[in-house]
């Protein structure tokens, strides 16, 4: 049986300035999973975003998210999630724990103090709580924005390609994150390039293609469904077998040659 449905989407249409964006998205994500949205540069996934988290209204279509219309009930959403942007803005002469304690007051985090400074440290970057943001890498401030999402304790979290610029160390410790958020009952919305870490993370996939989602659900039943058992790759010199992934997947949908994503 299919978990609670904490997303969904029907016939949304989006454009800016009379270019066409989104025309027709229909999805649904499920509590206590990870969602992944993939889709090549441009294809709509930040915008898609945005529409969900209430900062751009769809021009046709219906939104609910948490049984909330993102459009109309913003300020109600907004308290039960949490979003981290593809580039979030930091206060940088602020330090980190200064940062996280004026959004913390924003979202009337109760002990807004411990909260940030038990975020710092596991995002892993309790060591510097005191610096200022502006004498962080992007890693790092990639961290502090996973730690400002994570501020309220939401329900749901957005992330749009959180581990994009980290290195595979502090990526796999986002990912771990991320699970861990999971394992505990929320639920993620997630934007990635990275096909691995969708394969890994995700319940649940979609490909956003031409304004439209072409398909979705979970990523091996969706391989079987649309590619065939077995495909030839190489590795190491050798030509072998293996069963097809996300990446197989992406590259029938969006018709980019492998190893192009
Ligand atoms: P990427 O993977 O590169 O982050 P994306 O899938 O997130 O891309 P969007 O950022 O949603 O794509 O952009 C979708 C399309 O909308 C692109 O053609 C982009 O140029 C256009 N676009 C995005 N934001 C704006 C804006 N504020 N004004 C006009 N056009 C925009």
């Amino acid at each position: 049986m299919e978990s609670q449905q904490v997303i969904g989407a029907r016939g949304v249409e989006y454009a800016y300035s009379q270019q066409p964006v989104l025309a027709g998205v229909d999805f649904s994500a499920y509590k206590g999973q990870v969602f992944g949205l993939l889709g090549a540069n441009g294809a709509g996934k930040t915008t898609l975003v945005r529409l969900l988290c209430g900062q751009l209204r769809p021009l046709k279509g219906e939104v609910r998210v948490l049984g909330l219309d993102p459009a109309q009930q913003g300020e109600r959403l907004r308290q039960l999630i949490g979003v981290m942007p593809e580039q979030a803005g930091h206060y940088k002469r602020l330090s980190l724990v200064d940062n996280l304690l004026f959004f913390g007051r924003i979202f009337q985090v109760p002990k807004p103090k411990e909260r940030a400074l038990e975020l710092l440290e596991l995002v892993g970057l309790g060591a510097k709580a005191q610096r200022p943001v502006a004498t962080l890498s992007k890693g790092m401030r990639q961290r502090l924005a996973l730690a400002r999402a994570l501020l309220a304790s939401p329900q749901l979290l957005f992330l749009d390609e959180p581990t994009a610029g980290l290195d595979p160390h502090a990526a796999r410790q986002v990912r771990q994150l991320v699970a861990d958020f999971c394992r505990q009952g929320g639920s993620v919305f997630l934007t990635t390039h990275y096909l691995e870490e969708a394969e890994e993370l995700c319940a649940r996939v979609a490909i956003l293609e031409g304004g439209r989602i072409v398909c979705e659900g979970a990523p091996r039943a969706l391989c079987q469904e649309y590619l065939p058992p077995s495909v030839q790759i190489w590795r190491g010199g050798e030509l072998v077998e293996a069963a097809p992934g996300l990446e197989q997947l992406f590259c029938h949908f969006t018709k980019r040659p492998l190893g192009q994503e």
